[in-house]
């Protein structure tokens, strides 16, 4: 049996490591022993802190243990039992590498280790303090390690000074222990307090975990998420778009187990959503990608925090179409099908847009940009710049909902807001207002793209007297407004005439709109912006000029509408992220009724 598994990196290992402070504050003390009993195989991982972890972080694992000679070298500066060649840096699979951790600690605090391996029938204990020789002594415990930390920082008033408050600092650490909750399903994990046990979570599946977090009701709101792409395999859940949140405190994303922050893959997250939710909301989600270690590059952030791919583009798109896939097997977006056709999406970065093959993740250059856009339709030329967001990808397995509607059934209107009628599996509602809202800013958006215009000239020439701030905004806005098909005359002083309007604005309703619509832009100037000005206007010209609930249509006005409905690419939302067609299964009506 070999006593001794840690060695000291040489320099040239040394050297290649991603350099920095690895001890900032007790949570990454937490975090860093935690990933030692992961790394030791541990099943149970038991962590106490006191003071918020600032008087002692206490972790306990059930994992290898450590020989006497291990102990002994463990928290000397690039010890480690992990890495041997310059090979083992590129293909990681432990949580640690670097073997910085317990050294630095053993710099900053007061540092106790206690570790049996199962195999010994004696174990040791460790006591070290800074500038002192460490002392080891035999010790006769459970297998396992416990690390006891006390007092972080006392040799350093400097850095304890600089330690956020004690709740603060409390939450960092929590942050940290749900990560490991939702990264590493088959262990057990304990967290406590001076005070009292604050979780103990079983060995679970994803779901199961995910309850014992944030709760029973939003776990039930969860879509699971399982496809692999070119050896990335993506797995997890994602919310429905209905629980999204205004910040992204719950998205986690895991890379082979280690919890990330990777913006790539995020913004893939994003990109399937788009249109499913309002600007501002973010989805809640956990995502697990699993992939060759020699495939991802863990090795360029001081606290492990980053990873690097060496095909960030087929991550990216593996992540996409995972997600839009999971998304439109609940009917939520039509589902990504295997299209021949490079289909296209707009990645917003900062500031800049480029366009990306949505089933390979490639970047397109304007020349590669297909410009078929519309199926069915046939509409031309895309020039670079304008918004790819409707692509033909979406159109594929949308019919699918609609089919119904082929064979001459009824529908009926109710309340004049809502329209249904019978399915073979339930009924199906949509709301009038929103799907008109989603057929016009289709429209609005198809002419825009194409540079149609369509204005309606208005027999009078309706005056608007405008606030002088509103007069400013209009005349901001002239340009966009004019493409989509107003004509504006300039009186002098604050007076506008409007002498046309988009064809598609209901009749006797264009002083309302135009006035509605000003409004919107202003608000539009005073939030934090995620669309463009342009799809901003287009949808809310949309939204101002769709008939509105309590309207009373006539069954041929009901099917004009279904039927445009229909023709959408995106028929399942408005452009606000609002659901427009909702099913109600027979199943779901049974349970209702308590039939069985
Ligand atoms: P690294 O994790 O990067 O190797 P650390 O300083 O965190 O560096 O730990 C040094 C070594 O100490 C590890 O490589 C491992 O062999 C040993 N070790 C640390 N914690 C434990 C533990 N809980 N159980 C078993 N061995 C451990
Ligand atoms: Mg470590």
């Amino acid at each position: 049996m070999e006593e001794r598994r840690i060695w000291i990196l040489p320099e040239f290992l040394a050297s290649q490591i991603a350099a920095g402070e690895v001890v900032q504050r007790p949570e990454s003390v937490v975090k860093e022993l935690v990933e030692n009993a992961l790394d030791a195989q541990a099943a149970t991982v038991a962590v106490t802190v006191h003071g918020a972890g600032k008087r002692l972080v206490h972790v306990v694992d059930d994992g290898c243990g450590m020989s006497r000679a291990d102990v002994e070298l463990c928290i000397r500066r690039h010890a480690t039992s992990k890495v041997r060649t310059l090979e083992d840096l590129h293909r990681i699979c432990t949580l640690g590498f670097r073997g910085e951790a317990l050294a630095s600690i053993a710099a900053v605090s007061q540092l106790e280790i206690r570790t049996r391996r199962p195999e010994d029938a004696i174990g040791w204990r460790l006591l070290a303090e800074p500038e002192t020789e460490p002392r080891i002594e035999p010790w006769a415990g459970d297998k396992g390690t416990q690390v006891l930390v006390r007092n972080l920082f006392y040799n350093v008033p400097a850095r304890r000074k600089f330690l956020r408050s004690d709740l603060t600092e409390f939450r960092l650490i929590a942050d940290t222990m749900t990560r490991f909750v939702l990264g590493h399903l088959g262990v057990r994990f304990l967290l406590s307090d001076e005070r009292a046990l604050l979780f103990d979570v079983p060995p679970g599946t994803l779901t199961e975990r995910f309850a014992a977090l944030f709760g029973e009701e939003l776990a039930q709101r969860m879509l699971p998420v399982e496809a692999e792409y070119e050896g990335f395999r993506v797995w997890g859940l994602i919310g429905h778009p209905e629980c999204a949140r205004p910040s992204r405190t719950q998205q986690f994303w895991f890379v082979n187990r280690r919890w990330v922050y990777h913006k790539g893959l995020s913004h893939a997250v994003y990109t399937a959503y788009e249109q499913l939710l309002e600007s501002g909301m973010y989805p809640v989600f956990v995502l697990h990608l699993e992939v060759d270690p020699e495939r991802v590059d863990v090795n360029v952030h001081p606290q492990k925090h980053e990873v690097k791919f060496d095909d960030e583009r087929q991550a990216f798109a593996a992540v996409l179409r995972a997600v839009s896939e999971a998304l439109g097997r609940h009917h939520l977006a039509p589902t990504v099908a295997l299209a021949q056709d490079p289909v296209v999406v707009e990645r917003l970065g900062q500031g800049e847009s480029l366009v990306v093959n949505r089933l390979t993740g490639e970047v397109l250059a304007p020349e590669q940009i297909p410009s078929r856009r519309w199926t069915g339709q046939g509409v031309g030329h895309r020039t670079p710049g304008t918004s790819p967001r409707e692509s033909p990808l979406f159109s594929v397995g949308v019919p699918a909902v609609f089919t119904e509607l082929e064979q001459p059934v009824r529908c009926w209107q109710l309340h004049n807001t809502y329209i249904f009628w019978e399915t073979p599996e339930g009924v199906r509602i949509v709301d009038q207002h929103v799907a008109h809202e989603r057929v016009l800013y289709e429209r609005f958006r198809r002419q825009w793209d194409a540079g149609e215009r369509l204005p309606q000239r208005l027999l009078l020439p309706l005056a608007l007297r405008l606030e002088p701030s509103t007069y400013a905004l209009l005349e901001e806005f002239a340009e966009l407004l004019t493409r989509l098909g107003f004509e504006l005359e300039w009186e002098t002083g604050r007076e506008v005439r409007l002498a046309a309007v988009p064809a598609a604005l209901p009749a006797g309703q264009e002083e309302r709109v135009v006035t509605e619509l000003l409004a919107a832009l202003h608000e539009y100037r005073q939030l934090p912006r995620r669309t463009s000005v342009e799809e901003h206007l287009l949808a809310t010209l949309a939204c101002k000029a769709a008939i509105k609930a309590g309207q009373p249509l006539s069954e041929h006005e009901i099917r004009q509408l279904l039927r445009e409905l229909q023709q959408c690419t995106l028929p399942f939302v408005c452009p606000h992220g609002r659901p427009v067609v909702i099913e109600l299964t027979r199943e779901e009506l049974d349970r209702l009724f308590e039939r069985r």
